[in-house]
């Protein structure tokens, strides 16, 4: 219970990979232990008393005291729920030999623990072997790849990667003023499609951040840059179509930048480092960045939390991201040796993984959030504009995914919004400022006409019933029925054939609907007293043994339905014969 306590502390959410999954299992094991002692104390207290004894020495338990008591409770619910399908999934297994895949199976996807299933079947007589170290093979199972590892990723191919590390350090321009869209640079090499400069204010892919688009000019002749990328401390761009090296070697060009997507994806970066800060503020210290995407188009982050937000909490913290907006702060870049950093900041500078450099790149809201960044950002939180949640969705066990627009986006989002709203009320003859009140009308009047149409089904129901009475043919003992529905209304003819069986036993009643001329659908339904004479199944397999693949269909012994490839008056014609047959060989 202590090592539970200081893990939830440290604000990690239970999931179902890497360090939140070592979570779960610690409380997981806990609670068993708590089960085979007959212990009724729930974990959740203990796991506070633990709080409540160590929180002088460790501080992050006493201001997360309210999400460890939470996070507890849930998973010692979804532990109990666990219990419950037990009873259901085990027996299943008691004829099987379970290896040890399987049974990690079983623990992942259903939540079962091995202890339960090898005592669960030793009722049945079956021995189940658990490997002692059982948890460490499940643990490693779920380990995460570092993120050391994907700071080193480059969209790059390989031979252009290995070409770029002949250049010296690109000088960012995009450091150094973030605002600069043209520029004069020196282009070093070029390798087909791929051109390094001695600097540059293209951005290249990071921080889920994408690369500049633009162009590169030289002698009035205009290159198309498509993306732009980063090996090292080299920057390459990458050109759209290949490009002869003598007409750009050591030349001296001008870079233009697409300056209203760059500035577009400023905006969404820097309104995500508000929207984390708020995120914090609002959900608590253990929201962490597991994943982040700034496009011209909008912003993504996904981060780790242990449940999907009220409509509330939503709106909570977006209120909150748009009054940082409004204080109008500074966004500050600072370069800070690494200890300094941590220690002015903590450990929370690095939701993007934690990079390898000596000195860190800090880009600070005073106040409100620091991380580690390479991105390009706004210099202050009023020229992000506004952010507008646009969508909040569980991506994962333990992680919510929260996309949101910034800027001029929001307006367009507005009028798409508009827009839509314009083509529902033209569907419902009004306009965008009465769509309410028509909405509603329609309501009203649908439900009227559903009471409508339930009365007229029980009037037919009746009618038709009586009508059928005496249109049944007597074949030996059973009484026949072909009907073909007047209207297609599946769920009335399922009434009227389920009565008409109900109250003859020697009924047999087939319903066919023609299609088309050479397609019928069929249903077949028989009495009580009919069904121990023939076999609805058995008349189904009888038409695909006569017609082969033209009749496809299926169903219990009393009621069986399908769909020909033939005439109604040719399948009529069949299902006749066959049920002689059935007859005779009574
Ligand atoms: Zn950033």
């Amino acid at each position: 219970t202590k090592t539970i306590a200081l893990m939830l502390g440290d604000g990690i959410v239970p999931s179902n990979t890497g360090e939140g999954y070592l979570a779960r299992l610690v409380i997981r094991r806990c609670l068993r232990r708590l089960h085979m002692l007959k212990a009724e104390v729930p974990l959740s207290e203990l796991v506070l008393m633990q709080v409540k004894y160590w929180f002088y020495d460790y501080p992050s338990l006493a201001r997360n005291r309210e999400y460890i008591a939470r996070i507890v409770e849930l998973e010692e619910k979804r532990y109990r729920s666990t219990l419950t399908r037990v009873s259901s999934t085990v027996p299943r297994l008691k004829r099987k030999t379970l290896n040890i895949d399987e049974l990690v199976e079983l623990y992942d996807s259903h939540g079962i623990p091995p202890e339960i299933i090898k005592e669960e079947l030793r009722k049945y007589g079956v021995e189940v072997i658990v490997p002692p170290n059982f948890y460490e093979i499940v643990a490693s199972r779920h380990a995460k790849p570092s993120s050391l590892k994907d700071l080193e990723k480059t969209k790059l191919p390989k031979d252009v990667a290995r070409w770029a590390t002949q250049f010296p350090e690109t000088r960012r321009l995009f450091h150094e003023d973030p605002y600069v869209r043209r520029f004069k640079a020196k282009v070093l090499g070029v390798h087909g499609r791929y051109v390094v400069l001695d600097k540059t204010a293209f951005y290249p892919e990071g921080g889920g951040q994408l690369g500049d688009s633009g162009y590169i000019i030289v002698d009035n002749i205009k290159y198309r840059v498509v993306d732009t990328q980063k090996t090292g401390n080299v920057i390459v761009h990458i050109l759209e179509h290949e490009v002869n090296d003598e007409i750009l070697l050591n030349k001296t060009v001008e870079g233009i930048i697409d300056w209203q997507k760059r500035y577009r994806r400023m905006r969404h970066h820097t309104a995500t480092h508000i929207f984390l800060g708020a995120l914090r503020k609002v959900l608590g210290e253990h929201v962490w960045q597991a994943g982040a995407e700034k496009t011209e188009h909008k912003a993504r982050l996904d981060v780790t939390h242990y449940e999907l937000p009220s409509k509330d909490t939503i709106d909570q913290i977006e209120k909150l991201a748009n009054t940082v907006i409004d204080e109008a702060r500074p966004v500050r870049i600072l370069y800070l040796p690494r200890n300094e950093a941590e220690k002015l900041y903590g450990f929370t500078l690095f939701q993007g993984g934690v990079p390898l450099e000596p000195t860190l790149r800090v880009v600070e809201i005073p106040g409100w959030d620091a991380e580690a960044c390479f991105g390009t950002h706004v210099r202050n939180t009023c020229e992000v504009g506004a952010i507008k949640i646009v969508n909040v969705e569980k991506i994962a066990d333990g992680v919510i995914r929260f996309e949101y627009v910034a800027g001029p986006v929001t307006s367009e989002y507005a009028s798409g919004l508009e827009s839509k709203l314009d083509n529902i009320a033209t569907k419902f003859g009004g306009s965008r400022q009465d769509i309410e009140l028509r909405v509603s009308s329609w309501f009203e009047q649908f439900n009227t006409l559903r009471e409508l149409v339930r009365k007229y089904r029980e009037l037919w129901l009746k009618n038709e019933l009586e009508l059928l009475k005496n249109k049944f043919v007597r074949i030996d003992s059973l009484e026949v029925l072909y009907y073909a529905p007047p209207v297609e209304d599946q769920e009335v003819i399922r009434r009227l054939i389920q009565l008409l069986a109900r109250d003859r036993p020697n009924a047999v009643v087939l319903v066919l609907t023609p299609l088309s001329k050479d397609q019928t659908l069929f249903e077949i339904s028989l009495g009580r007293e009919a069904s121990r004479i023939i076999n609805a199944k058995n008349i189904i397999k009888d038409l695909a043994r006569i017609f082969g693949n033209k009749v496809k269909g299926g169903g219990k012994k009393d009621h069986a339905m399908g769909r020909a490839a033939l005439s109604s008056v040719e399948l009529r014609k069949a299902l006749d014969s066959i049920l002689r047959n059935m007859l005779k060989q009574n």
